[in-house]
């Protein structure tokens, strides 16, 4: 059994089109409270990207000075995905060059931002 996405119409499991709404569905079952707020929107490549650089600033911690610049940057990172803010290229760019060359790498793989 599933549901339509759109207006939570109990449907046949073969069903293409919601008799209730006539919008089309989706091939995979959908239940009507599967819709998530849009809270955890983070893709699986920004999260390893916020990971990695908070293992980064870690390490850099251990040298005391990149530590100026590790920790905002993490920190407006982590802010900006939180709020769904578009991450700029250049603070993608700048994270590749002084934080972590593959959280940067990731960050510009991230279609999302
Ligand atoms: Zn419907």
């Amino acid at each position: 059994m599933k549901y339509c996405s759109n207006c939570g119409t109990q449907l046949a499991d073969d069903a293409v089109f919601c008799t209730g709404c006539g919008s089309a569905l989706q091939a995979a079952p959908v239940s009507p409270y599967a819709n998530p707020a849009p809270v955890a929107k983070e893709s699986g490549l920004a999260t390893a990207a916020k990971i990695l650089m908070i293992i980064s600033t870690v390490v850099m911690g251990l040298y005391l000075i990149p530590l100026a610049w590790c920790i905002p940057m993490t920190v407006s990172y982590c802010k900006k995905l939180k709020n769904n803010e578009p991450i700029s290229t250049g603070f993608k760019v700048c994270t590749l060059l002084f934080v972590n060359t593959i959280s940067g790498i990731l960050m510009l793989c991230d279609k999302d931002n």
